[in-house]
């Protein structure tokens, strides 16, 4: 048995909500303890191997998740010091206004959030210094970028600047009258700055600690407070329950052995299925029985679109997004967003494009520009993740809202090939690439039908927070990661010290 350990509040998880929660609470001095089942990401010529990190999924766990039918899968999540953002793209853009209000789409609804726009604004911009946001458009700080929701801030750091390869491109979808923008994006650009702008950002660990991730940005800055412990290869099996019904502690094991973690405080941030499934293994909070339900993961597609006579020579790609169909995509009802992603190399499309020789794939690589399309996906109760009768993580998922899906794939085909890319292929998201899930344990004003009141806290445990993925009432159509980490410190202002 390992030395019982204790905390004020124990954080169960290091990704983008529980390193950004302890952050914010060790800001107001309180005794953190955070336990993560996984370790330091290593620092080793691996990370910038694409054959490493994407043929051989050398950073990606040992885990089995399973289909409602039994077919296991390898899910997109990293147990790792930081979590899933020490391999991510660190596009980190805001929600849209809309977005925390009610949408009605021709096939399903997305919720209202039991906060508003108004009300996460300044952690966003909080979360944006914390997280070296480089937004700014121009000179003029005071320029929202087209498609942006209202700031009280600028962004704290100028946009990345285009390779010539994407400027044209931009230059391209400006004379279809779209208004191409600058991603927001986490990196130490800053003077002085770590990031070297590489090729290999996107999808792969940082050996110059230039992106910004959970542990680099948020993490370190606790620990270096002395209020924060982590605690490395802390597995947590189970919440456990006094007689009053408030969590008493954390069980599970440190490398193996058995551990056991006293706290006042307990916030699940495991990410959006770990955190349902720990809740569930427990059978807590859930008097509602709605824990696990509406996960959502965003319908994505990454799109490979080939310009023969264009070579792209970009280096870092990940600078622009094309948010004219945001809100509507001319029939009155949102459409999504179209970004582009970290340059592909060949061996990356290997991994999807199986059968296709390498010999096909490295001039195809050499001529191709790669995006995102990303709509929202809406949250259905029989979308959920489930312990089968072996206690393993079962994921039930159909598509939902996709018809807006296909409906924006239609535009970014239209815009691409009047842009000059002859041909377009696509790689539609499945079960397995449910890096942006969310929901599972939604917030609420009504305890009947949601998990968490509007700070996150469980409606039925009062000493119970879920401080990652798991809250969103929905999933709007913009990357998960600022939103979290907005919340997180939304959320560490209003636990008791
Ligand atoms: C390749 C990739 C690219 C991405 N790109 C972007 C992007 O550009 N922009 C963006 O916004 N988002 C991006 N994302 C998604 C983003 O990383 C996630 O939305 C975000 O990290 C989720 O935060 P979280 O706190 O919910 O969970 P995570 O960051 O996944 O953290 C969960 C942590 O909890 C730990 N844990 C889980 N269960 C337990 C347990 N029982 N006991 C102890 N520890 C536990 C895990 O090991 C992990 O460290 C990307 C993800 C991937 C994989």
């Amino acid at each position: 048995m390992a030395e019982p350990l204790s905390a004020d509040v124990v954080i169960i998880g290091s990704g983008m909500g529980g390193s950004t929660l302890a952050y914010g609470l060790a800001q107001r001095g309180i005794d953190v303890l955070v336990l993560e089942r996984g370790h330091h990401l290593p620092k080793e010529p691996q990370n910038t191997s694409p054959e490493a990190v994407f043929v051989e999924r050398r950073y990606k766990p040992k885990d089995t998740w399973y289909a409602d039918d039994g077919t296991p899968f390898a899910p997109g999540v990293h147990y790792i010091v930081g979590g899933n953002t020490k391999v991510y793209g660190s596009s980190l853009p805001r929600l849209r206004e809309r977005d925390f209000e009610e949408t009605v789409y021709p096939n399903g609804v997305s919720p209202k959030w039991p906060f508003s726009y108004a009300d996460l604004e300044p952690y966003y911009c909080q979360v944006e210094a914390l997280y070296n946001v480089h937004g700014t458009p121009g000179p003029d700080d005071s320029v929202t970028p087209p498609f942006e929701p209202w700031r009280s801030q600028p962004y704290p750091y100028r946009a990345l600047a285009h390779e010539p390869y994407v400027a044209e491109t931009l230059d391209r979808l400006s004379a279809q009258g779209l208004h191409p923008s600058t991603t927001a994006m986490g990196v130490d650009l800053r003077p002085g700055g770590r990031c070297i702008r590489c090729g290999t950002c996107d999808g792969f660990p940082c050996r110059w600690d230039a992106k910004s991730d959970a542990e680099v940005c948020a993490l370190e800055p606790a620990l270096a407070t002395g209020r924060v412990r982590l605690v490395t290869g802390a597995y947590v099996d189970r919440l456990e329950t006094d007689s009053s019904g408030r969590i008493a502690r954390a069980v599970g094991t440190l490398e193996g052995e058995p551990l056991e973690v006293r706290g006042r405080v307990f916030a699940s941030s495991g990410g959006a299925a770990n955190s349902a499934a720990l809740l569930l293994r427990s059978g807590v909070a859930n008097s509602t029985g709605l824990i696990g339900t509406r996960y959502m993961v965003h319908n994505n597609t990454h799109i490979a679109a080939i310009d023969p006579r264009r070579p792209n020579d970009v280096v870092f790609q990940k600078t622009a997004c094309v948010n004219d169909f945001y809100d509507d995509m001319g029939d009155g009802y949102p459409g999504g967003t179209l970004q582009l992603i970290g340059k592909v190399q060949a061996s990356m499309m290997k991994t999807h494009a199986t059968k296709a020789p390498l010999s096909v794939l490295k001039p195809m690589a050499a001529r191709s520009m790669e995006w995102l399309v990303m709509t929202e996906d809406t949250p259905d109760p029989r979308n959920r993740i489930y312990l089968d009768s072996a206690g393993r993580l079962t994921v039930s998922w159909t598509r939902t809202n996709y018809d807006r899906h296909e409906l924006m794939l239609a535009k970014a085909r239209s815009v691409l090939k009047k842009a000059g890319y002859v041909a377009i292929f696509e790689q539609r998201f499945d079960i397995s690439m449910n890096s942006h899930m969310c929901g599972t344990a939604v917030a609420g004003e009504d305890p009947r039908a949601s998990v968490l009141d509007p700070w996150c806290r469980s409606h039925d445990v009062d000493n119970l927070y879920v401080v990652d993925s798991a809250f969103f009432p929905s999933s709007g159509a913009q990357n998960p990661a600022l939103t979290i980490a907005a919340n997180a410190l939304r959320v560490a202002e209003v636990i008791p010290a």
